[in-house]
């Protein structure tokens, strides 16, 4: 039980006697902890809801990134990912080809095949149901977490079909559970900005409602940083937890520090300094707090980079994400802190921070608990 005589700011005293007690906090309690200076307090109360759910539990997951495309007409001025046709260093796979490129980077013990990509305007949609299957067919074992939201969305217009057919077509040709991408920031305001020409607030948590009735488990995003207000984030934190108590089919979620390198968003705004080490944790220990109905917090490891990662853990992160072969998706956008890394190298970075580290699959089934001791 925590002690709440240790508080600093009278403003989170009833704060803390709520989190100690398992209570959940109002907008405007949420809103107390991102304008608190007590940043002691706020990291006790993250790592104590942490500690509650997981004790000394930390996870990762052995995955592999892939994009079958980079191909894509949204235009999203934060993104250094996408191009369009013609353009120097774009792909666009057939199946075949997908497969031969997962073929040469897979390692035995592989467990998720992690899927992002461009909104490709002439792929048809069966395109996509053959890319599962044959993902499925030719690695088995492996689980396949595949398109965003955004990304769904995009299929439906295609397929003119809603997302309910989508969906169980995609689960049907093996699809096990979806990645958080394209939530960016929910606010009408920002997404206009941002994500104009991006599926909307309710679009993207209509995706996901679909998914967790379809049974197929989901992560969410923010992507933070820019030009959102501290109230616009956590009206996002609101919006994934009233949605998650609807449907309990989110398994963790996972703040993005903006990055601002390659893209027109940094330039057009005049800025050179985003987040900062501090901002980005305090993020994630809020999100903790917030977010009571959400099993993990991520700290991403390649955004936060490896020594935020480790401190990230006792500020409310239960998950430092995987060894990302072949991330390519933020090494666009400039985070500096490298691509990819073994099994054995996070469960050092994850025992040294103090954790036990344990190695998860996509939909967080426990593959292989390490030793506390290296
Ligand atoms: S963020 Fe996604 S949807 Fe937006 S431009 Fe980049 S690849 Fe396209």
């Amino acid at each position: 039980m925590g002690d709440v005589s240790k508080v600093l700011d009278p403003a989170l005293e009833p704060i803390a006697a709520k989190v100690y007690a398992g209570e959940r906090l109002s907008f405007d309690e949420g809103l107390a902890l991102y304008r608190t200076r007590d940043l002691n307090t706020l990291m006790r109360l993250a790592d104590h809801v942490r500690r509650q759910k997981h004790g000394d539990r930390t996870y990762f997951v052995h995955s592999l990134r892939f994009s079958q495309t980079n191909i894509c007409y949204v235009g999203c001025p934060f993104c250094a990912f996408a191009k369009r046709f013609g353009e120097e260093g774009a792909w666009d796979w057939s199946v075949e080809e997908s497969v031969a490129w997962v073929r040469e980077r897979y390692e035995p013990g592989l467990t998720e095949i992690h899927i992002a990509s461009g909104h490709h305007p002439k792929k048809p949609f069966g395109y996509y149901l053959e890319l599962v299957a044959a993902l499925k067919a030719n690695f088995p074992g492996v689980q396949v977490k595949a398109w965003t939201a955004a990304e769904i969305h995009h299929f439906s217009k295609i397929a003119k079909a809603d997302y309910r057919t989508v969906l169980s077509e995609l689960v049907a040709a093996g699809l096990d559970a979806m990645p958080g991408g394209g939530a960016e920031i929910f606010a009408e305001r920002v997404r206009r900005q941002i994500a104009r020409n991006k599926v909307n607030a309710e679009g993207w948590l209509e995706v996901h409602r679909t998914a967790h009735a379809l049974g197929l488990p989901t992560n969410a995003t923010m992507l933070y940083g820019h030009i959102e207000t501290l109230e616009e984030r956590l009206d996002h934190m609101d919006r994934l937890r009233r949605l998650q108590d609807e449907t309990g089919g989110f398994m963790s979620f996972i703040p993005l520090a903006f990055q601002p390198l390659g893209n027109s968003l940094a330039q057009n705004l005049g800025k050179t300094e985003f987040t900062t080490g501090l901002d980005d944790l305090k993020n994630l220990a809020i999100a903790r707090v917030y977010l009571d109905n959400f099993p993990h917090i991520k700290g991403y490891w390649a955004t936060l980079t490896v020594p935020l990662a480790q401190v990230s853990l006792d500020w409310g992160v239960s998950d430092i994400d995987g060894t990302l072969i072949a991330e390519s998706i933020v090494n666009a956008a400039g985070a500096t802190s490298g691509r990819a890394m073994t099994k054995e190298e996070l469960a050092r970075i994850v025992r040294r921070a103090g954790r036990l580290p344990v190695e998860r699959d996509a939909v967080y089934n426990v593959v292989r608990v390490y030793d506390a001791v290296a």
